[in-house]
């Protein structure tokens, strides 16, 4: 086990706000407040054509709480509580819910929402809640960001709820687990309501795992759509919590702005952001990143717990994201980032994602994979099967945090040996050592390890 803790301050990122409006959606219904009735337990049987199903003894969580419908907008808004019904509707109709363990739902303490947030953020939440009940309206934090009576209480909740199934599964009470939560929680800075998002729910987590379960280490890993300011903001000083987001950025002008590549964090490498140039990439760029980025860094890392951001908004359908991921594509990376510890502990949150049909579908996936469905066809893509912009991209990532992660390190050798053996037949590359697979450490400046006699 490595050694975990706080490395330097905690500061905030260079955020941008609303540089994309999300798209019209549906209107909101008005949710009831019944709870959800708790039922239990099993394993996974199903099969697919593009699925096995191995005997597995996965004790797979769900969490979820019919209350967190209650925060919703008068107007029409994405982040709504029919995501929800959804969700649910569609594990209930596959019988999925049965085959899981329904874990009760919890509001966050005020202990644990101080991990990830300032005294000064809650205040500003609970202001806006009471503007809201004095004006029997909902309230704007930002012009994207609503707040009615009961947001509060909801954004606790849906906190609460992700820790408890982490806490489960940290224990061994479960292998594993998706939190159906909303509202979702990755833009939330420390002391910043944006993006939908009020309390950020995987940094709390994050830092519950960290600082109260005695976790070593946790990779988060964020998928959706947009970058996670609010999480990389928070976990920024940290050297036990890495955070790993691929997100469409094109040079800062897609909503949040951040995520470059050279946003390393503080505890240096421990932010690793992939930020897509261009939108319209599919499963091809997002397997490429994952095994070129992702799995060699998470390997080296060791994490005894993952948490993933699971947002669905970079889906092809989704009416914000501008991608093109399939539903299948989002059961493959989840078993690829479950393949990396040997506990295979992951759990999942829920954040982004604004087309129902594709969210709904792409949880149901993502459960099926947790309950022990294997994929096939996760291999890395062909070079050619990959957009060239997605190929730079990766390519610069890799040589940014190849200072830090020796897999890395080691990869970028090995391309640019390859490289050079093509272009020139019978270049050699020089190390102090002369064994390119041993002395890794012997290389502080690639750019000058290498040595081509036939060009000079
Ligand atoms: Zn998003």
């Amino acid at each position: 086990m490595g050694s975990g803790g706080l490395r330097g301050q905690k500061k905030k990122s260079d955020t941008k706000e609303d540089v994309q409006s999300p798209a019209p959606a549906a209107p909101s219904s008005k949710p009831t407040s019944e709870p959800v009735v708790l039922t239990a337990v099993g394993a996974s049987d199903a099969s697919s054509n593009e699925t096995s199903t191995t005997a597995s003894s996965s004790k797979t969580g769900i969490v979820f709480d019919e209350r967190m419908k209650l925060h919703f907008a008068a107007k029409k808004h994405p982040e709504r509580p029919e995501r929800l019904d959804a969700i649910i509707d569609l594990l209930r109709a596959e019988g999925i819910l049965d085959k899981c363990i329904l874990c009760k739902s919890r509001s966050v303490t005020d202990n644990e929402l101080c991990l990830a947030h300032s005294n000064k953020h809650m205040e500003t939440v609970s202001e806006s809640v009471q503007k809201s009940i004095d004006r029997e309206a909902d309230v704007y934090f930002t012009n994207d960001t609503y707040c009615n009576k009961d947001s509060a209480t909801v954004a606790r909740m849906s906190a609460g709820c992700l820790i408890e199934l982490t806490e489960r599964v940290v224990r061994g009470e479960l292998s594993n687990g998706f939190a159906i939560i909303r509202p979702p929680g990755h833009h939330a800075e420390r002391e910043k309501v944006m993006g939908f998002c009020l309390y950020n729910n995987v940094a709390i987590a994050s830092l519950v795992a960290t600082e109260k379960l005695a976790v070593h280490r946790v990779l988060v890993v964020d998928w959706d759509v947009h970058h996670g300011n609010g999480t990389q903001q928070i976990l920024d000083a940290m050297n036990n919590v890495l955070y790993f987001s691929v997100h469409r950025h094109e040079d800062k002008k897609f909503y949040p702005g951040t995520g470059s590549i050279d946003e390393v964090g503080s505890a240096k490498g421990f932010s690793v952001n992939v930020p897509w140039a261009e939108k319209g990439y599919g499963d091809a760029e997002y397997l490429w990143a994952f095994h070129k980025v992702l799995l060699p860094i998470a390997r080296e890392f060791d994490p005894d717990l993952v948490i993933i951001s699971a947002g669905f908004d970079c889906a092809a359908g989704d009416p914000v994201g501008g991608m093109n991921v399939s539903v299948e594509c989002f059961g493959k990376l989840t078993q690829l980032v479950r393949d990396t510890q040997r506990e295979k502990k992951v759990v999942m949150a829920l954040e982004g994602g604004y087309n129902t049909e594709v969210i709904s579908k792409a949880t149901l996936t993502c459960v099926k994979t947790l309950l022990g469905e294997e994929w096939k066809n996760d291999d890395c893509p062909l070079e050619d099967e990959v957009a060239p912009s997605a190929r730079q991209t990766v390519k610069d990532v890799i040589w940014t945090q190849s200072q830090y992660w020796k897999n890395l390190k080691q990869q970028l050798v090995t391309d640019l040996r390859l490289q050079l053996e093509l272009s020139h037949g019978s270049c050699v590359l020089l190390s102090n050592k002369g064994n390119m697979r041993s002395g890794q450490d012997q290389f502080p400046g690639l750019e000058n390890s290498f040595a081509c006699p036939s060009s000079g």
